[in-house]
Protein backbone atom coordinates (compact mmCIF):
# COMPACT_ATOMS: atom_id res chain seq x y z
CA UNK A 1 0.00 0.00 0.00
CA UNK A 2 0.93 3.50 -0.82
CA UNK A 3 2.42 5.33 2.34
CA UNK A 4 0.26 8.31 1.37
CA UNK A 5 -2.96 5.88 1.31
CA UNK A 6 -1.82 5.09 5.08
CA UNK A 7 -1.97 8.59 5.78
CA UNK A 8 -5.40 8.89 4.60
CA UNK A 9 -6.64 5.90 6.44
CA UNK A 10 -5.29 7.16 9.52
CA UNK A 11 -7.12 8.95 12.74
CA UNK A 12 -3.91 10.05 14.22
CA UNK A 13 -0.30 10.39 13.83
CA UNK A 14 1.54 7.06 12.86
CA UNK A 15 4.60 5.39 13.78
CA UNK A 16 7.23 5.29 11.16
CA UNK A 17 10.64 4.74 11.07
CA UNK A 18 14.19 4.27 9.20
CA UNK A 19 16.34 1.53 9.29
CA UNK A 20 20.00 0.71 7.65
CA UNK A 21 20.63 -2.58 5.46
CA UNK A 22 23.18 -4.87 7.69
CA UNK A 23 26.97 -4.09 7.03
CA UNK A 24 28.70 -6.79 4.33
CA UNK A 25 29.09 -9.94 5.92
CA UNK A 26 26.17 -9.29 9.00
CA UNK A 27 23.16 -11.61 9.10
CA UNK A 28 19.53 -9.95 8.33
CA UNK A 29 18.80 -11.48 11.99
CA UNK A 30 20.24 -8.58 13.22
CA UNK A 31 18.58 -6.12 11.45
CA UNK A 32 15.29 -8.27 12.37
CA UNK A 33 16.56 -7.69 16.42
CA UNK A 34 16.45 -4.14 16.11
CA UNK A 35 12.80 -3.78 14.58
CA UNK A 36 11.22 -6.22 16.40
CA UNK A 37 10.96 -4.33 19.55
CA UNK A 38 9.39 -1.49 17.59
CA UNK A 39 6.78 -3.73 15.86
CA UNK A 40 4.45 -3.31 18.72
CA UNK A 41 3.73 0.47 17.74
CA UNK A 42 3.09 -0.36 14.31
CA UNK A 43 5.00 1.17 11.80
CA UNK A 44 2.68 0.77 8.56
CA UNK A 45 6.06 1.57 6.61
CA UNK A 46 9.62 1.55 7.11
CA UNK A 47 12.12 3.33 4.97
CA UNK A 48 15.43 1.12 4.23
CA UNK A 49 18.86 3.88 3.45
CA UNK A 50 20.96 3.42 0.13
CA UNK A 51 24.18 3.37 0.55
CA UNK A 52 26.63 4.24 -2.49
CA UNK A 53 30.09 2.49 -3.58
CA UNK A 54 33.25 3.62 -1.37
CA UNK A 55 37.07 3.98 -2.43
CA UNK A 56 39.18 2.18 -0.63
CA UNK A 57 43.14 1.82 -1.08
CA UNK A 58 44.69 -1.87 -0.73
CA UNK A 59 48.18 -1.94 -0.99
CA UNK A 60 49.88 -4.38 -3.38
CA UNK A 61 53.00 -6.37 -3.09
CA UNK A 62 55.26 -4.17 -5.08
CA UNK A 63 54.20 -1.31 -2.26
CA UNK A 64 51.58 0.55 -5.09
CA UNK A 65 48.48 1.38 -3.83
CA UNK A 66 45.15 0.07 -5.83
CA UNK A 67 41.91 2.18 -5.81
CA UNK A 68 39.09 -0.21 -5.71
CA UNK A 69 35.25 0.08 -4.53
CA UNK A 70 33.57 -1.69 -2.25
CA UNK A 71 29.69 -1.08 -0.80
CA UNK A 72 29.81 -1.33 2.79
CA UNK A 73 26.02 -1.75 3.36
CA UNK A 74 24.57 -3.41 0.05
CA UNK A 75 21.26 -5.37 -0.49
CA UNK A 76 18.54 -2.32 -0.08
CA UNK A 77 15.92 -4.20 -2.76
CA UNK A 78 16.81 -7.34 -0.87
CA UNK A 79 16.18 -6.35 2.84
CA UNK A 80 12.79 -4.65 1.77
CA UNK A 81 11.69 -7.68 0.25
CA UNK A 82 12.84 -9.35 3.54
CA UNK A 83 11.04 -6.97 5.73
CA UNK A 84 7.71 -7.05 3.97
CA UNK A 85 7.62 -10.91 3.87
CA UNK A 86 9.00 -11.05 7.63
CA UNK A 87 7.00 -8.34 9.10
CA UNK A 88 3.77 -8.21 6.27
CA UNK A 89 4.12 -4.08 6.41
CA UNK A 90 5.60 -1.78 4.05
CA UNK A 91 8.78 -1.35 3.28
CA UNK A 92 10.25 2.53 0.98
CA UNK A 93 13.60 1.59 -0.60
CA UNK A 94 15.53 5.06 -1.13
CA UNK A 95 16.50 5.29 -4.59
CA UNK A 96 19.58 7.39 -5.25
CA UNK A 97 21.14 9.16 -8.05
CA UNK A 98 24.79 8.94 -7.26
CA UNK A 99 26.34 5.65 -9.09
CA UNK A 100 23.66 4.70 -11.09
CA UNK A 101 22.84 4.65 -14.85
CA UNK A 102 19.27 5.61 -15.69
CA UNK A 103 19.39 1.54 -16.90
CA UNK A 104 20.40 0.21 -13.94
CA UNK A 105 17.69 2.44 -12.39
CA UNK A 106 15.01 0.72 -14.45
CA UNK A 107 16.33 -2.57 -14.02
CA UNK A 108 15.90 -1.37 -9.93
CA UNK A 109 12.65 -0.24 -10.53
CA UNK A 110 11.10 -3.34 -11.99
CA UNK A 111 12.44 -5.30 -9.43
CA UNK A 112 11.17 -3.35 -6.40
CA UNK A 113 7.33 -3.52 -8.78
CA UNK A 114 7.88 -7.12 -9.18
CA UNK A 115 8.58 -7.88 -5.08
CA UNK A 116 5.10 -5.77 -4.57
CA UNK A 117 6.90 -2.37 -3.26
CA UNK A 118 4.70 0.23 -3.93
CA UNK A 119 6.26 3.37 -2.50
CA UNK A 120 10.46 5.08 -3.19
CA UNK A 121 12.22 7.72 -1.50
CA UNK A 122 13.73 9.41 -4.58
CA UNK A 123 16.80 11.17 -3.63
CA UNK A 124 20.16 12.22 -5.56
CA UNK A 125 22.61 11.21 -2.63
CA UNK A 126 25.78 12.36 -1.28
CA UNK A 127 28.87 12.45 -3.19
CA UNK A 128 31.13 9.71 -2.55
CA UNK A 129 33.34 10.01 0.65
CA UNK A 130 36.55 11.07 -0.59
CA UNK A 131 35.11 13.87 -3.21
CA UNK A 132 33.90 17.13 -2.43
CA UNK A 133 31.04 17.76 -4.99
CA UNK A 134 28.50 15.51 -6.06
CA UNK A 135 29.29 13.47 -9.37
CA UNK A 136 26.51 12.01 -11.50
CA UNK A 137 27.26 8.77 -13.43
CA UNK A 138 27.65 8.76 -16.70
CA UNK A 139 24.69 8.27 -18.13
CA UNK A 140 23.24 9.07 -14.86
CA UNK A 141 20.74 11.93 -12.88
CA UNK A 142 22.07 14.67 -11.69
CA UNK A 143 19.22 15.60 -9.23
CA UNK A 144 16.48 14.17 -8.02
CA UNK A 145 14.49 16.21 -9.82
CA UNK A 146 15.61 13.70 -12.99
CA UNK A 147 14.94 10.63 -11.18
CA UNK A 148 11.59 11.32 -10.21
CA UNK A 149 11.06 12.28 -13.97
CA UNK A 150 12.21 9.05 -14.84
CA UNK A 151 10.08 6.99 -12.32
CA UNK A 152 6.66 9.23 -13.21
CA UNK A 153 7.74 7.84 -16.71
CA UNK A 154 7.13 4.20 -15.40
CA UNK A 155 4.39 5.16 -13.73
CA UNK A 156 2.46 6.13 -16.80
CA UNK A 157 4.16 3.10 -18.92
CA UNK A 158 7.12 4.45 -20.88
CA UNK A 159 10.71 2.99 -20.32
CA UNK A 160 13.87 4.85 -21.84
CA UNK A 161 14.26 2.71 -24.77
CA UNK A 162 10.07 2.08 -25.95
CA UNK A 163 8.41 3.96 -28.03
CA UNK A 164 5.20 2.97 -27.08
CA UNK A 165 3.64 3.08 -23.66
CA UNK A 166 2.73 -0.11 -22.23
CA UNK A 167 -0.53 -0.55 -19.84
CA UNK A 168 1.12 -2.84 -17.35
CA UNK A 169 3.07 0.35 -16.25
CA UNK A 170 4.62 0.86 -12.18
CA UNK A 171 2.62 2.66 -9.65
CA UNK A 172 5.08 4.08 -7.26
CA UNK A 173 4.13 6.30 -4.54
CA UNK A 174 6.99 8.57 -4.66
CA UNK A 175 8.83 10.76 -1.45
CA UNK A 176 11.27 12.74 -1.54
CA UNK A 177 13.89 15.14 0.87
CA UNK A 178 12.71 18.32 2.32
CA UNK A 179 15.29 20.15 4.31
CA UNK A 180 14.46 22.46 7.72
CA UNK A 181 17.42 23.76 8.00
CA UNK A 182 18.18 24.11 4.28
CA UNK A 183 20.20 21.53 1.74
CA UNK A 184 23.89 22.39 2.45
CA UNK A 185 24.46 23.50 -1.01
CA UNK A 186 21.31 25.61 -1.65
CA UNK A 187 22.45 29.32 -1.60
CA UNK A 188 19.69 30.61 0.80
CA UNK A 189 16.27 28.78 1.85
CA UNK A 190 13.90 30.15 -0.69
CA UNK A 191 16.16 28.70 -3.94
CA UNK A 192 15.50 25.33 -1.91
CA UNK A 193 12.02 25.59 -1.71
CA UNK A 194 12.02 26.50 -5.24
CA UNK A 195 13.64 22.93 -6.16
CA UNK A 196 11.65 21.41 -3.22
CA UNK A 197 8.79 22.81 -4.99
CA UNK A 198 9.48 21.38 -8.97
CA UNK A 199 9.91 18.02 -7.01
CA UNK A 200 5.99 18.27 -6.19
CA UNK A 201 5.32 19.54 -9.62
CA UNK A 202 7.04 16.48 -11.17
CA UNK A 203 5.24 13.97 -9.18
CA UNK A 204 6.64 14.08 -5.71
CA UNK A 205 3.50 12.78 -3.29
CA UNK A 206 4.72 13.06 0.03
CA UNK A 207 7.98 14.62 1.71
CA UNK A 208 10.31 13.62 4.75
CA UNK A 209 12.53 15.60 6.37
CA UNK A 210 16.06 15.80 7.59
CA UNK A 211 16.48 15.36 11.46
CA UNK A 212 16.20 17.94 13.71
CA UNK A 213 16.17 19.26 17.30
CA UNK A 214 14.28 22.22 17.21
CA UNK A 215 10.74 22.30 16.60
CA UNK A 216 10.52 25.56 15.35
CA UNK A 217 12.17 25.47 12.25
CA UNK A 218 9.96 22.72 11.31
CA UNK A 219 7.09 25.05 11.93
CA UNK A 220 9.14 27.73 9.62
CA UNK A 221 10.11 24.82 7.14
CA UNK A 222 5.89 24.60 6.43
CA UNK A 223 5.12 27.79 6.95
CA UNK A 224 7.66 28.46 4.02
CA UNK A 225 6.52 25.30 2.03
CA UNK A 226 2.39 26.27 2.21
CA UNK A 227 3.41 29.47 0.95
CA UNK A 228 4.39 28.49 -1.72
CA UNK A 229 1.85 26.56 -2.66
CA UNK A 230 3.40 22.88 -1.82
CA UNK A 231 0.40 21.51 -0.13
CA UNK A 232 1.74 17.58 0.14
CA UNK A 233 2.47 15.63 3.62
CA UNK A 234 5.69 17.29 5.36
CA UNK A 235 6.42 14.75 7.85
CA UNK A 236 9.25 15.28 10.42
CA UNK A 237 12.09 13.25 11.12
CA UNK A 238 13.35 12.54 14.08
CA UNK A 239 16.51 11.09 16.05
CA UNK A 240 16.96 10.89 19.68
CA UNK A 241 20.78 11.87 21.01
CA UNK A 242 22.49 9.04 22.23
CA UNK A 243 26.34 9.54 22.36
CA UNK A 244 28.25 13.15 23.26
CA UNK A 245 30.07 12.44 19.72
CA UNK A 246 27.02 13.36 17.89
CA UNK A 247 27.16 17.24 18.99
CA UNK A 248 29.85 17.80 16.57
CA UNK A 249 28.86 14.36 14.23
CA UNK A 250 25.58 15.46 13.83
CA UNK A 251 26.13 19.21 12.83
CA UNK A 252 29.31 18.09 10.15
CA UNK A 253 27.46 15.00 8.79
CA UNK A 254 23.80 16.50 8.36
CA UNK A 255 24.17 20.31 8.20
CA UNK A 256 22.18 21.07 11.43
CA UNK A 257 22.05 23.03 14.33
CA UNK A 258 21.96 21.81 18.06
CA UNK A 259 19.79 23.72 19.91
CA UNK A 260 22.19 25.37 22.87
CA UNK A 261 19.54 23.77 26.03
CA UNK A 262 20.23 20.50 24.29
CA UNK A 263 23.82 20.56 23.83
CA UNK A 264 24.44 21.92 27.31
CA UNK A 265 22.57 19.16 28.63
CA UNK A 266 24.19 16.69 26.42
CA UNK A 267 27.91 18.53 27.81
CA UNK A 268 26.69 17.71 31.04
CA UNK A 269 26.61 14.47 30.83
CA UNK A 270 29.11 12.61 32.68
CA UNK A 271 28.86 9.22 30.08
CA UNK A 272 26.77 8.16 27.33
CA UNK A 273 23.72 6.29 29.10
CA UNK A 274 23.16 9.91 30.82
CA UNK A 275 23.54 10.95 26.66
CA UNK A 276 20.74 8.54 25.83
CA UNK A 277 18.71 9.82 28.56
CA UNK A 278 18.55 13.64 27.85
CA UNK A 279 17.90 11.98 24.15
CA UNK A 280 14.88 10.29 25.35
CA UNK A 281 13.14 13.31 26.80
CA UNK A 282 14.55 15.58 24.36
CA UNK A 283 12.80 13.86 21.57
CA UNK A 284 9.55 12.72 23.29
CA UNK A 285 9.15 16.65 23.87
CA UNK A 286 9.42 17.46 20.38
CA UNK A 287 7.45 14.14 19.74
CA UNK A 288 4.57 15.75 21.64
CA UNK A 289 4.69 19.37 20.44
CA UNK A 290 4.72 17.41 16.80
CA UNK A 291 2.04 15.32 17.50
CA UNK A 292 0.07 19.06 18.63
CA UNK A 293 0.55 20.51 15.21
CA UNK A 294 -0.79 17.29 13.49
CA UNK A 295 1.90 15.65 11.87
CA UNK A 296 0.92 12.28 9.73
CA UNK A 297 3.79 10.23 10.68
CA UNK A 298 6.63 10.69 13.38
CA UNK A 299 9.20 9.22 11.01
CA UNK A 300 12.47 8.15 13.69
CA UNK A 301 15.91 7.53 12.15
CA UNK A 302 16.34 4.83 14.45
CA UNK A 303 20.48 4.26 12.80
CA UNK A 304 21.01 0.57 14.81
CA UNK A 305 19.52 2.03 18.12
CA UNK A 306 16.02 0.74 18.53
CA UNK A 307 16.54 1.33 22.66
CA UNK A 308 16.04 5.29 22.48
CA UNK A 309 13.42 4.79 19.72
CA UNK A 310 11.51 2.35 21.69
CA UNK A 311 11.54 4.72 24.90
CA UNK A 312 9.90 7.58 22.84
CA UNK A 313 7.20 5.47 21.08
CA UNK A 314 6.27 4.20 24.69
CA UNK A 315 5.98 7.63 25.94
CA UNK A 316 4.14 9.20 22.46
CA UNK A 317 1.89 5.86 20.77
P1 LIG B 1 18.13 17.28 -4.66
O1 LIG B 1 16.68 17.47 -4.43
O2 LIG B 1 18.55 16.89 -6.03
O3 LIG B 1 18.85 18.65 -4.24
C1 LIG B 1 20.28 18.75 -4.19
C2 LIG B 1 20.68 20.23 -4.19
O4 LIG B 1 20.49 20.81 -5.49
C3 LIG B 1 19.87 21.13 -3.27
O5 LIG B 1 20.73 22.12 -2.78
C4 LIG B 1 18.77 21.72 -4.15
O6 LIG B 1 18.36 23.00 -3.69
C5 LIG B 1 19.46 21.80 -5.52
N1 LIG B 1 18.60 21.39 -6.65
C6 LIG B 1 17.61 20.46 -6.64
N2 LIG B 1 17.15 20.24 -7.90
C7 LIG B 1 17.89 21.02 -8.70
C8 LIG B 1 17.93 21.22 -10.12
N3 LIG B 1 17.10 20.54 -10.93
N4 LIG B 1 18.84 22.12 -10.62
C9 LIG B 1 19.69 22.78 -9.80
N5 LIG B 1 19.70 22.64 -8.44
C10 LIG B 1 18.83 21.76 -7.91
N6 LIG B 1 21.51 9.80 1.03
C11 LIG B 1 21.90 8.57 0.63
O7 LIG B 1 22.96 8.45 -0.03
N7 LIG B 1 21.15 7.45 0.92
C12 LIG B 1 19.99 7.53 1.59
O8 LIG B 1 19.34 6.51 1.85
C13 LIG B 1 19.54 8.80 2.04
N8 LIG B 1 18.37 8.96 2.70
C14 LIG B 1 17.92 10.21 3.04
C15 LIG B 1 16.66 10.36 3.65
C16 LIG B 1 16.18 11.63 4.00
C17 LIG B 1 14.83 11.76 4.63
C18 LIG B 1 16.99 12.77 3.75
C19 LIG B 1 16.50 14.14 4.15
C20 LIG B 1 18.23 12.64 3.14
C21 LIG B 1 18.70 11.37 2.78
N9 LIG B 1 19.94 11.19 2.13
C22 LIG B 1 20.35 9.95 1.72
C23 LIG B 1 20.84 12.34 1.91
C24 LIG B 1 20.59 13.03 0.53
O9 LIG B 1 20.90 12.14 -0.51
C25 LIG B 1 21.49 14.25 0.49
O10 LIG B 1 21.04 15.23 1.39
C26 LIG B 1 21.75 14.84 -0.89
O11 LIG B 1 22.86 15.75 -0.76
C27 LIG B 1 20.60 15.62 -1.49
O12 LIG B 1 19.59 14.79 -1.87
P2 LIG B 1 18.18 15.41 -2.40
O13 LIG B 1 17.37 14.31 -2.93
O14 LIG B 1 17.62 16.32 -1.40
O15 LIG B 1 18.78 16.27 -3.66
Amino acid sequence: MKVTDHFKNADKTLFSLEVLPPQKGESVKNLFDHIDPLMEFKPPFIDVTYHREEYVYKKRENGLLEKMTTRKRPGTVGICAAIQNHYKVDTVPHLICGGFTREETENALIDLHFLGIDNVLVLRGDCVKSETRFTPEPGGHHYATELIEQVVNMNSGRYLDEEQTYKNSTDFCIGVAGYPEKHSEAPNMKADIRWLKRKIELGADYIVTQMFFDNQKYFDFVRLCREEGIDIPIIPGLKPFTTKSQLTLLPSMFHIDIPTELADAVEACKDNKAVAQVGVEWAIQQSKELVEFGVPSLHYYSMGKSESVRKVAEAIF
